[in-house]
């Protein structure tokens, strides 16, 4: 095993809570190395999008150079503190690191889920995307944020493919306000889409999911919950399999090393885990980031407040659902706000990650 000294900070993941931990990173002056095994920043929050239909594939990814001019190709194995051991058995030792590795679709025993299409990374959701042009019929397991922009996207794109939207719960969106899964069902229903509300899915088979005893036809995707890439690590986790970290985002019990997004537990003032989204992923990386410079300055690091702003959620053909604070932007006439906001999100995404210059490379 070779070790390596990184001269900087190394930020193990380059999503959504990697590239903002990098770009703290540069900004105060360090190198950001970024590992990750794809070498692209994914942008998760619109391959439900790209998947079906109503986005271009030039928006699923970016390279990671253009975040870092320190890409490191590889993935970590496990990580102690101050130390990164890769999977070509290179070990690299930092001054500070930040672990940002994400979830992964989760594979709870349902027999043939091996079977289900995936759309979790770039790669799920243009190779979905092919199998959807040519598809007459699509069943997706689960009503939540993927699960409906999906359906919304391929319903919108494709009107004569039949489109089923399987979800256990007894209304959409569960993790969000009644009336927003109200909206979504609405949106669906008018589109055509077959929405089946407390279903359990019995089995997956090779082009069809038996639900209720009931066999339905088509190519399935599974975008019913992710787990945390959290296993394994060696790393202290929490009750939900993320890892666990204190009020600045340290792992417990390490000095230097960070954890931020999907994989890390992180809590509201009220100590309750958020759920797994791009918002709180930015801020925890973001301020990950700062405190990996101040521990890699021989400072402490500051206590870090993440709140949940709301969602935004795009279900194509310029209609789509938003909590934003109090405000539910989810009845018939307001359904075309959305959008525009999620728009505006992405563009703020590429501003505070790459600066002007990522958007004059993406425009849109
Ligand atoms: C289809 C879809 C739509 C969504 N829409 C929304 C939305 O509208 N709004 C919202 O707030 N949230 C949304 N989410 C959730 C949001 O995308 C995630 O919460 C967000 O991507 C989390 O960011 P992250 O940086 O923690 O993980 P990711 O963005 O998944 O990044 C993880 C990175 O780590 C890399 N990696 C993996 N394993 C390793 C390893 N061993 N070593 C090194 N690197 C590794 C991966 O290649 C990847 O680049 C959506 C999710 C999906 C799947």
């Amino acid at each position: 095993m070779s070790r390596t000294a990184a001269d900087g900070i190394v930020v193990v993941g380059g999503g959504y809570a990697g590239v903002h931990a990098a770009r703290s990173i540069i900004r105060a002056g360090r190198r950001a190395f970024i590992v990750d095994p794809t070498g692209q920043h994914d942008y998760v929050t619109r391959l439900a999008a790209v998947a079906g239909g109503t986005a271009p594939t030039v928006d699923a990814s970016s390279p990671l150079t253009d975040f870092s001019d320190d890409v490191i190709v590889a993935s970590m194995v496990a990580v102690d503190d101050g130390v990164v051991t890769l999977d070509d058995g290179r070990e690299l030792t930092a001054d500070a690191v930040v672990v940002t590795a994400g979830a992964v679709p989760s594979t709870p025993p349902i027999p043939g889920i091996e079977l289900a299409a995936p759309l979790r990374t770039a790669d799920d959701a243009l190779a979905l995307r092919e199998r959807v042009d040519i598809a007459t019929s699509v069943v997706i397991i689960g009503g939540g944020a993927t699960g409906v922009q999906l359906a919304g996207a391929i319903a919108s794109r494709h009107r004569h493919t039949r489109v089923s939207l399987i979800e256990a719960d007894t209304s959409l969106l569960a993790a969000m306000r009644p009336e927003t899964g109200r909206d979504a069902a609405r949106i669906l229903l008018g589109r055509g889409v077959d929405v089946r509300l407390g279903s359990g899915v019995e089995r997956i088979e090779d082009g069809a999911v038996v639900v209720d005893g009931e066999s339905i036809d088509g190519l399935v995707v599974w975008a019913a919950g992710f787990s945390p890439r959290a296993a394994k690590l060696g790393c202290p986790t929490t009750a939900t399999g993320r890892i666990d970290v204190d009020e600045t985002l340290l792992v417990r019990g390490t000095e230097r090393t960070f954890a931020a997004g999907d994989i890390a537990g992180h809590v509201d003032a009220d100590g309750s885990e958020f759920a797994m989204s791009a918002q709180v992923a930015v801020q925890a990386g973001a301020a990950a980031g700062d405190n990996a410079v101040r521990v890699a300055n021989g400072e402490t690091p500051d206590p870090v407040t993440l709140d949940h702003r709301g969602w935004v959620l795009d279900l194509g053909g310029c209609r789509g659902l938003a909590e934003v604070g109090p405000l539910t932007f989810s009845a018939p006439f307001l359904d075309v706000v959305p959008p525009l906001l999620h728009w505006g999100i992405d563009v703020k995404h590429l501003l505070d990650s790459r600066g002007f210059e990522g958007l004059l490379d993406r425009p849109r």
